[in-house]
């Protein structure tokens, strides 16, 4: 693929457009205001096949690559909108494929791409583990055809809007294991049946309208049956599946930043002070411009990311570094939009101050700055390991 060859994606562009046309910035706003989720959006384009993109013909999604995901959830975000509401089925939909067992691809994946089941909770953080997700605490202690999971979960998003979750947890003790990374095992958690029976999810208030939630387990029994994979390799699992997910985040800061690049292109056109207009003053045009050229250059790596991912090749140095550069690029563009809007930039009936809460986010989650650049240091260029 070449640049220019974005272009081949204007259909899908412009079908995800339309949809999103219907859910305009107000909708947004006024679920942002409630705290409430988008479940009416979610529904559309689960209808209309988006969320099914990854999904293979063969169990009823559309088979697309990550490249094509990548521009669905990019279109959304570029909107005004925010796929973070459902984004998730995306990547957590990619352990299932890659290590699930035939019966449960059988039994899961037509049924999520078809929209009757929701896969959008990923359950690996923990509160007092953080990012050192080989040191977490959930225990999944085997009893005959079940496992008896206790533990707690915290930043889970979605776990009230979705009928699944992917869980991961200790199946082998920290220090009956010869490498940290073994003895993590992955599930398929029910929630549909689970809450009440094991579960409970609190909602977590954060700055801006993510649905996320702390959830505590309590003796909660999961089927043998749902373990994906075998027992103990979960943290490889968990490990496969980043590499979409850093390409798809990436994609949704690029849909972010253009839509600060044109809104800030659009106030400094028509707001006049001084009479003329602000985008006349290089003070304001400069800004705008480099943070342009930042975003244009965060979807190259992006692209460059996507092509070789969906091609099987080794991706992992440009995944990460398309999800650095991109959350950058989406955050400076936030920032530049702010000071072009002055006050009216905090102005809620803006939108502007809405996004820039939730572009904020990138630059911590799914992944923070720091943990990328670590990659980068150790894994790419070979510096030596600092944890
Ligand atoms: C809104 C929201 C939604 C989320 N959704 C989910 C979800 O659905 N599922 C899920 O499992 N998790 C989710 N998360 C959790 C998210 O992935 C973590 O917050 C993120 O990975 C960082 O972990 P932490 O918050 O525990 O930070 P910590 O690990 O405590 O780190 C705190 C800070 O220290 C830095 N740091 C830590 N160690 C080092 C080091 N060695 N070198 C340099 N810097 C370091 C980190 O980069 C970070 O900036 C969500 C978080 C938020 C805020």
């Amino acid at each position: 693929m070449t640049v220019s060859n974005v272009e081949l994606y204007r259909d899908l562009r412009n079908a995800v457009g339309e949809i999103c046309r219907r859910f305009p910035n107000s909708y947004w706003r006024e679920l942002d205001a409630d705290l409430a989720y988008p479940d009416e959006f979610v529904r559309t384009l689960t209808e209309a096949g988006y969320l099914a993109a990854l999904i293979p013909e063969a169990y009823g999604g559309s088979g697309l690559g990550v490249m094509e995901a990548s521009v669905i959830l990019e279109e959304i975000n570029r909107s005004g909108g925010n796929a973070a509401a459902c984004h998730a089925q995306m990547y957590i939909m990619g352990t299932l494929l890659r290590h699930g067992s035939d019966e449960q691809k059988r039994h899961y994946l037509p049924r999520i791409a078809g929209g009757e089941l929701r896969l959008q909770a990923f359950g690996v953080t923990e509160p007092t583990t953080g990012t050192d997700t080989t040191q977490l605490k959930t225990m999944a202690v085997r009893d005959g055809d079940h496992y008896v999971v206790n533990g707690q979960k915290v930043w889970i998003s979605r776990a009230e809007h979705s009928d699944l979750m992917l869980l991961i947890a200790r199946t082998t003790p920290l220090e009956a294991v010869k490498k940290k990374t073994e003895g993590l095992s992955v599930f398929l958690v029910d929630l549909r049946t689970a809450v009440g029976n094991g579960v409970t999810i609190r909602p977590l208030r954060t700055m801006m309208n993510h649905a996320t939630t702390e959830v505590f387990f309590d003796n909660l029994k999961v089927p043998v049956a749902n373990r994906i994979g075998e027992e103990g390799h979960g943290f490889r699992y968990l490990i496969d599946g980043l590499n979409a997910e850093r390409i798809l985040i990436a994609a949704e800061c690029v849909g972010d930043g253009r839509w600060f690049i044109e809104r800030a292109v659009k106030y400094a056109q028509d707001r006049i002070v001084f009479n003329r207009p602000i985008g006349k003053n290089q003070g304001i045009q400069f800004p705008i411009a480099r943070a342009h050229v930042n975003v244009e250059a965060a979807d190259l790596m992006r692209i460059r990311a996507a092509e070789l991912f969906d091609a099987g090749r080794p991706c992992g140095a440009e995944a990460n570094m398309a999800k650095l550069v991109a959350a950058d690029a989406s955050w400076e563009a936030a920032n530049v939009t702010v000071q072009t809007y002055g006050g009216f930039g905090f102005a809620e009936d803006y939108d502007v101050e809405r996004k820039f809460r939730e572009t904020r986010l990138y630059q911590v989650a799914p992944i923070s700055t720091n943990l990328i650049l670590s990659y980068i240091g150790e894994h790419v260029l070979g510096l030596p390991r600092s944890f």
